[in-house]
């Protein structure tokens, strides 16, 4: 075995660090273990074994927790390829791509030493000397714990060692007292820290509950298994009000006993909806078909853009080819958006493919998520579905990987690693000779240039199914509206008109208003002045029904305010429009309607938001209101007309993507239009009603807007033309966050670097944000290597200066600049 092991830790450092092996031990690349880090102990990976003796003293490694790696060698390379590419601790990048957390079982045992022993012994001979200077309650805690260690090794030569818990709630000594006590040697510890398995459960059975002298404790218990069928996790009894020794009372005496089982693991819970197999596709759909399966069978990377139109049955396309790919013995992952994974579609997802689909979405436990992917790591499911981390299942044969919705933003992470999962599919596709699809009614400037460019295969679904038409749109200035009517409206005199009209019919309505809340702005008419959140420069937006005024960023929430918090005016205004309001006034518009709510507020889980859209599926509702969520792909086949209320308002933020988002969300939504037999319109409220990104998606022209934005981006040196970098400064004190920008500013300017362009430093659009003053810096450089070789070096200097790591963002490939 080498001597030496290098492990990547989560910590915020560009570094791994090199531990010494013990004799005894055996750690592997790839797997985990666990080391003393600072005052602290770790879990870390191995990401070599070596013989080469570092400069300083090392410490030794503490525990292997894995015989085998839980990173084989592919995902590490991807791994060290995302720590390289998005600058981010490679320690940190193996923690999201490892959902493991709930398998470690992180404790500390100790045992008596001989100085100990020697001071036990002493106090029992001299009677009353057990003196010093500590104060006798100090004293008789250390000798409790002496006594109680001792009596534990009773037979002479067994080493016992009690958990830390176990001594604690034994003698009453607090973490201080045993920390003493190991200082001066009298009790040693040890880590006992351990990974379970979480594909197998710990049960009690009751054996026999005839046993008629039980104590009231006893009976709870007993009686609590024998009313579930005799069998229940032990978690489960450990949770009743009851002592621990219980259990190991019932035990001695035979009458339960602590068995060891598979764990139980459900696929889905929910009815599937229908079987979607065999699908009866059209041409095009074959034809993309056919494609996909050829690419898979070349056995060679090859990256496809599936631009299907909303409507065009691009999931049918996704769901064929992933099933021939289970048919030929491989796997595939299907990556979905943040929203996308209802109980509904997993239930679907488990008729066409059985108990080899592993489904991994954010309602899951930490414990389900180790479980799915043992499942997975274990070839027993070969399907993998799910969000952003499911890039990283650990599959083995991979075939293929399906980025839907390719455009989404969930697909980014806003926290370290800042990965995007679309670019880390690609990247895991080339290193498994795999093939990659991206597929989307309006892929994202990146993925179609990439197309252009014949980095990708374009395939295209450019009909809906069944030849249904996209819908008409409607363009409605509401400029002209203004002075029109005299005031300021929300809801335009023709989308009035339209909206009665579906009901006389006994049609549905979305209307679409990506703001949500009742009002976004409280002003002062005497000072001028808002409601700002404490923690960020961001207005606090009222919600009605709750009686707040809460923050959209950081969740600070305030009572709603009778006067000016600023000058004690009364004169307190509550302007603007959120969806909240605007189902209020939908409701007084036709308050014979059925109308519901779809955003943040009234949405906490997947079940919610499925339960609204079967309600609509199913008729019950007559119009949804709600924010961009109302946008995502669901197949509503009622809805004959869809409403946007100023879905441009992006359109005034300080954002090169902000054109590219709007003719997005515009086209999404507009998509929900028409899906059935009748035919869907559109009516678009703006502002802004020459803004192409308006035109474009109002004349469904996506070759149009591309062409046009990728000749803006081309011109300013945006991305796809430029790579580009984010870099927040941050910090709690506005003179530390103004001191290190300057301080890295300078460093810019006095530092040529060929070939990248610096923006900044300057105060981010977002001045404050969660009690974070910050100031940041916009990189541009047509050349990857030359953009992060400056943000490498850039980094070094930083903690040359003693910034630490953790105020220093680094967004590489940011979405949002704000
Ligand atoms: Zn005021
Ligand atoms: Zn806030």
């Amino acid at each position: 075995m080498p001597e030496f092991s290098d492990v990547a830790l989560p910590v915020p450092l560009d570094m791994v660090f090199t531990y010494h092996v013990p004799a005894e031990a055996s750690p592997v690349a790839g797997g985990r273990v666990l080391v003393p880090f600072r005052q602290q102990r770790l879990t870390g990976i191995v990401v070599e074994l070596h013989d080469r003796k570092p400069s300083v003293k090392t410490k030794s490694i503490l525990s292997v927790l894995d015989a085998s790696p839980v990173l084989d060698e592919q995902l590490l390379r991807l791994g060290r390829w995302i720590a390289d590419y998005y600058l981010a601790p490679l320690g940190e990048v193996f923690r999201s791509m490892l959902p493991l957390n709930a398998e470690f079982k992180r404790a500390v045992a100790y045992r008596i030493g001989k100085e100990g022993q020697t001071a036990l012994h002493l106090a029992g001979m001299s009677g009353s000397s057990r003196r010093s200077q500590r104060t006798p309650e100090e004293q008789a805690a250390e000798f409790r714990v002496l006594d109680y260690l001792a009596a534990q090794e009773s037979a002479p030569g067994e080493i016992v060692h009690v958990r830390e818990q176990t001594l604690r709630s034994a003698t009453g000594v607090s973490k201080v007292v045993l920390g003493g006590m190991v200082r001066k040697k009298w009790i040693s510890r040890a880590d006992v820290s351990a990974v379970r398995d979480a594909t197998r459960t710990i049960k009690v059975a009751l054996l026999n509950s005839a046993d008629g002298k039980l104590n009231e404790n006893q009976r709870t218990m007993v009686e609590t298994l024998a009313a579930s069928g005799g069998r229940l996790p032990v978690e489960t009894l450990q949770a009743l009000e009851v002592p621990r020794t219980t259990l190991g009372t019932l035990a001695k005496r035979g009458l339960i006993e602590i068995i060891e089982e598979p764990a139980d693991f459900a696929v889905s819970r929910s009815k599937p909806r229908s079987s979607r197999l065999p699908f009866d596709f059209n041409s095009a759909q074959q034809a993309a078909l056919q494609r996909l399966r050829e690419a898979v069978d070349a056995r060679t990377f090859a990256g496809i853009l599936l631009h299907g139109v909303t409507g065009s049955g691009k999931t049918a396309v996704y769901l064929a080819g992933m099933r021939a790919v289970l048919d030929a013995g491989r796997s595939a992952i299907l990556l979905v958006p943040e929203i996308g994974l209802t109980p509904a579609v997993a239930a679907d997802l488990h008729q066409i493919f059985g108990d080899e689909v592993a489904i991994l979405h954010s309602a899951l436990s930490d414990k389900e998520r180790a479980q799915h992917w043992h499942r997975i790591k274990s070839g027993d499911a070969r399907i993998v579905v799910g969000t952003r981390s499911a890039v990283f299942a650990p599959v083995s044969d991979l075939a293929l990987i399906i980025v839907d919705e390719e455009h989404d933003s969930s697909y980014k992470q806003e926290e370290a690693p800042r990965y995007h999962a679309r670019d880390v599919a690609v990247m895991r596709a080339k290193m498994a000779n795999a093939v990659v699809v991206a597929g989307s009614a309006t892929p994202s400037l990146e993925s179609y240039y990439n197309a252009k460019k014949h980095k990708y295969a374009l395939v295209e679904l450019p009909d809906r199914v069944e030849q249904r038409p996209l819908p008409e749109v409607e363009i409605v200035d509401m400029r002209e509206e203004f002075q029109k009517t005299g005031q300021e409206q929300v809801i335009s005199r023709k989308l009035s008109a339209e909206i009665k009209e579906r009901f006389d019919r006994k049609e549905q309505v979305m209307v679409l208003l990506n703001r949500r809340g009742y009002s976004p702005v409280v002003l002062c008419r005497t000072c001028g002045k808002t409601l700002e959140c404490q923690n960020c420069a961001i207005a606090l937006t009222h919600h009605k029904r709750e009686q707040k005024m809460i923050c959209h960023y950081c969740g600070y929430t305030a009572s709603v305010p009778q006067a000016c918090v600023h000058c004690g005016s009364e004169y307190v205004y509550f302007l603007g429009t959120g969806s909240e309001k605007l189902e209020e006034l939908l409701h007084g518009m036709f308050p014979q309607a059925r109308i519901a709510r779809l955003d943040r507020d009234t949405v906490r889980g997947h079940e919610d938001f499925e339960r609204t859209l079967n309600a609509l599926s199913d008729g019950e509702l007559d119009l949804l209101v709600g924010t961009q969520m109302i946008a995502k792909g669901h197949d509503i086949h009622g809805v004959t007309l869809v409403g946007v209320i100023g879905a441009d308002s992006a359109l005034g933020l300080p954002d090169f993507r902000a054109a590219e988002r709007t003719f997005q969300l515009l086209t999404q939504v507009a998509g929900r239009a028409g899906r059935g037999i009748a035919p869907g319109k559109v009516i678009l409220q703006t502002y802004f009603q020459d803004h192409y990104a308006v035109q474009y998606a109002a004349h469904h022209d996506f070759a149009g807007f591309y062409e046009k934005e990728l000749r803006f981006r081309n011109w300013m040196h945006y991305p796809p033309y430029s790579a580009l970098a984010n870099v927040i400064i941050r910090s709690h004190l506005l003179d530390e966050a103004l001191h290190w920008s300057g301080t890295l500013g300078r460093w810019f300017e006095q530092n040529r670097h060929e070939g990248v362009r610096v923006l900044g430093p300057a105060a981010s659009p977002i001045l404050r944000l969660k009690r974070d003053y910050r100031y940041h810096f916009v990189l541009k450089s047509p050349s990857r290597e030359k953009l992060n070789g400056t943000l490498r070096a850039m980094l070094a200097y930083a903690s040359h200066q003693k910034i630490p790591r953790t105020q220093v963002i680094v967004d590489v490939d940011a979405l949002w600049l704000m």
